[in-house]
């Protein structure tokens, strides 16, 4: 057995355990890992300086989660859009492929919540979703994901891979994963040069929050960044965690110090069971107006909606443009407004 693997086995899993460890009263969190399973790896846990902290609020259940009823379990229609279960085709040319039903951690704020770490969760039949692919010469582009990808062994995940790269008309391959954030051990040497093998492949990880970058995280950062692997950041927006510009902010800069590129900034799906996180869209703008023009534009992510019922993501801008016939109206990064004359 690898560390790693050792590490997950050590996980608090059980709100017994989490009472053990914290004053926290544990029946109310039964029912709620009793839909919407829990998992903390010891590394996490130790990153949580006081119950209801931003890395808390993250990994501890939370009785919201069953309280709402309203929001849909898939809003975002990824089971219609996928020719084969597990496979979402939802772009023209490329497709979302879920390789794993487990993460080291569960978040509780997670898009997939419906089925991530339960039996709900379908994973794409390795020789079907080949098939499928190598019959569509328009999909260039396949992005791993799940649950988390990195929880396969080196060994699924190297016959995944060569798999993919026996179809000539794949071009990339994206790798979404939490690891580098909940269980930096499973970055080892061995896997960082099993995937430098598979290039152009892309790593996009899931920081939230400036306390997530440790010198464990930066390493495994480090070991991916140095076998050529170009790594970028989706973050959530989430209430009571990162809802806040300067957070933001140190989070973004502190990312690029690690040779990670922020690249979405998601606005919260209407998934059910994560209410209690959502944010107004006027945070999201907020947070972008205090990074762009401020600091580096490389810390500067997307801010994006994923539309319900599967219409794709939309990006939302910071509003610092107004047109008046040719003639623009911008406000500065400063706050100043200037005109700017558009060619007719
Ligand atoms: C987000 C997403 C992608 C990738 O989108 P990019 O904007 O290219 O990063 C692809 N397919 C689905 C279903 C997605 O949700
Ligand atoms: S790592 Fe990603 S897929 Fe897994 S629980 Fe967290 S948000 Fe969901």
């Amino acid at each position: 057995m690898q560390a790693w693997e050792k590490s997950l086995n050590q996980s608090v899993t059980s709100p017994e355990e989490l009472a053990g460890l914290f004053r926290v009263d544990a029946a109310p969190l039964a029912g709620v890992v009793g839909r919407y399973p829990m998992r903390i790896t010891p590394y996490y846990l130790g990153l949580i300086k006081e119950p209801g902290d931003a890395i808390w609020r993250q990994c501890v259940p939370d009785p919201a989660e069953l309280a709402d009823l309203s929001q849909s379990p898939d809003p975002l229609d990824e089971e219609r859009l996928s020719p084969v279960p597990g496979l979402i085709h939802r772009y023209p040319d490329r497709v979302v492929w879920i390789a794993s039903a487990s993460c080291a951690v569960y978040c509780r704020f997670c898009m997939r919540k419906r089925g991530v770490g339960c039996a709900g969760m379908q994973v794409a039949p390795q020789k079907e979703a080949l098939e499928y692919l190598a019959g569509h010469p328009e999909i260039r582009d396949v992005v791993l994901s799940g649950g988390d990808p990195l929880l396969l062994s080196d060994e699924r995940l190297e016959d995944l891979l060569a798999g993919l790269r026996r179809i000539p008309h794949l071009e990339i391959v994206r790798i979404g994963t939490r690891v580098p954030v909940t269980l930096p051990e499973r970055v080892t040497p061995k896997l960082a040069a099993l995937l430098k093998r598979f290039h152009p492949l892309f790593v996009n990880t899931h920081f939230n929050h400036p306390d997530e970058i440790t010198d464990r995280s930066a390493r495994a950062c480090a070991l991916l960044a140095d076998a050529g692997i170009p790594l970028g950041n989706q973050s959530v927006l989430l209430k009571g965690v990162n809802d806040d510009p300067q957070v933001m902010r140190r989070l973004m800069l502190k990312l690029l110090l690690l040779r990670v590129r922020p690249y979405y900034l998601h606005q919260m799906d209407l998934v059910k069971g994560t209410a209690h996180f959502r944010t107004p869209l006027a945070k999201g703008v907020e947070v972008l107006k205090a990074l762009r023009g401020h600091t580096s534009g490389l810390a500067v992510p997307h801010y994006v909606i994923d539309l319900p019922g599967g219409k794709g993501k939309v990006e939302v801008a910071a509003e610092c443009v107004r047109r008046e016939g040719s003639r623009l109206v911008v406000t500065t990064y400063l706050g100043e407004t200037l005109e700017y004359q558009d060619v007719c």
